[in-house]
């Protein structure tokens, strides 16, 4: 008799005790980028891979940063669906901070704590399981299945996703699925781009009681930086389906990513992100060197901010420019049949529907998207994502695996 996703839900009540606890070894197995190493996470993961007989293969361009690719067929033709969460996770930078330990895993209070908990040990830990329930039952479903766990996603990923993205098509699919934190109550559909520009200014320089005998790089600077916020007005074309989503969204938003959130996602937003200038207090600088970090909403292109960013520049000559960084924001249809989905199986479980929304910053699934694949993101709460306590509740991760479970179930169903 076929499985049904009752019994799906089921083998996850049964297997509570084995989900809490590879999830919380997957935390005490260190993985910070930078450096990037993720052999020890990678071998927790292989381990449980092997103990369950998942056959998978390590693809390591770079040998520090392992990616693990495991794939089996259904029953029956269909469609492809991809799973993908990374291992790598942030670095920490104030561990005495830390109630429980950066990297104990420690369930306190019902919460896993620690350092890439949410972002996104939590997802890939969903990841993982969901290719694990849905082998067992592969001869009733239909297309093919694949689990991505990929390194280095927190530096944009060339030895990770990209190098998959680039030199394995057999990853890409029909559609992607990804637990990165978006918070339950949305679900992400696109994501923002980014422009990282350096910006380099010279003057003569002088004795600081002598200002008549050169310009200040620094006071340059400081005036460009406000010449630069007028780049956040720049006007935006976001098609119909996609400014509709995030009109729908707006509380989910909020509570998803912050107060104000929701009116910047669709506009440009300027980070001055570093600023160096001078040695000494009684000397007229001669150099400034500004990073600027440009994000980009769907529905307008590189070529447009950049033009003005030229514009701007042409009243500073003292000043030259360089590219360090792009990413061109990214999105697919908030009304694919995956987004009807997820958002039934939430409602199912949890009584409430996540929204679809375009997130301010960057996941590996943005690739996908480039190479037309679907590619949607449910995953936990961002909390203390990047900062220290970063944890999630022990009930928000079991939802989380029911959901991709159920989801991926159903996808592969049709
Ligand atoms: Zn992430």
């Amino acid at each position: 008799m076929a499985v049904t996703k009752d019994q799906l839900l089921a083998w996850i009540d049964q297997d509570k005790d084995k989900l809490l606890t590879f999830f919380s070894k997957f935390v005490q197995a260190k993985s910070p980028n930078p450096p990037g190493d993720t052999i020890a996470a990678t071998a927790h993961i292989r381990s449980f891979l092997d103990a369950e007989k998942h056959a998978h293969r390590v693809i390591a361009p770079n040998a520090i940063m392992p990616n693990i690719v495991a794939s089996f067929d259904c029953g029956k033709p269909g469609r492809h669906l991809v799973l993908n969460g990374h291992i790598d996770v942030f670095a920490v930078a104030d561990e005495e901070r830390w109630k429980h330990g950066a990297w104990s895993g420690a369930v306190v209070d019902g919460k896993v704590y620690g350092r890439g908990t949410s972002d996104m040990k939590c997802g890939t830990t969903a990841s993982i399981f969901t290719y694990h329930y849905l082998s067992r039952i592969k001869d009733q479903l239909k297309g093919k299945l694949t689990l991505t766990c990929v390194s280095d996603e927190e530096t944009f990923g060339p030895w990770g996703a990209r190098y998959l993205m680039e030199h394995h098509p057999e990853v890409h699919g029909d559609c992607c699925l990804n637990g990165e934190p978006s918070s339950p109550h949305t679900l992400r559909f696109g994501e923002k781009g980014l422009i990282w520009l350096e910006i380099t200014i010279e003057t003569r320089g002088s004795h600081g009681a002598y200002p008549h005998a050169s310009e200040s790089a620094s006071k340059l600077a400081a005036k460009l930086t406000g010449d630069l916020e007028k780049l956040t007005d720049l006007p935006v074309r976001a098609p119909d389906n996609v400014m509709g989503a995030l009109r729908a969204a707006r509380t989910e938003i909020e509570i998803a990513q912050g107060v104000g959130s929701a009116d910047i996602v669709p506009k440009v937003t300027v980070n001055i992100g570093v600023v160096d200038a001078g040695i000494k207090v009684n000397m007229t600088p001669s150099k400034a060197r500004m990073e600027v970090d440009v994000r980009l909403p769907v529905g307008i292109t590189k070529e447009e901010v950049m033009a003005a960013v030229q514009r701007i520049l042409s009243g500073y000559p003292q000043a030259k420019l360089r590219e360090i960084n792009y990413n061109a924001p990214s999105w697919c249809d908030p009304d694919h049949e995956m987004v009807d989905i997820l958002r039934t199986n939430v409602r199912n479980l949890k009584g409430f529907e996540p929204k679809p929304v375009i997130s301010l910053g960057a996941t590996d699934t943005r690739l996908w998207r480039y190479h037309n694949v679907p590619a949607y993101v449910y995953g936990p709460a961002p909390t203390g994502m990047g900062s220290y306590d970063e944890h999630v509740e022990v009930e928000v991760f079991f939802h989380i695996v029911r959901t991709h479970v159920l989801s991926a179930f159903d996808y592969l169903s049709k």
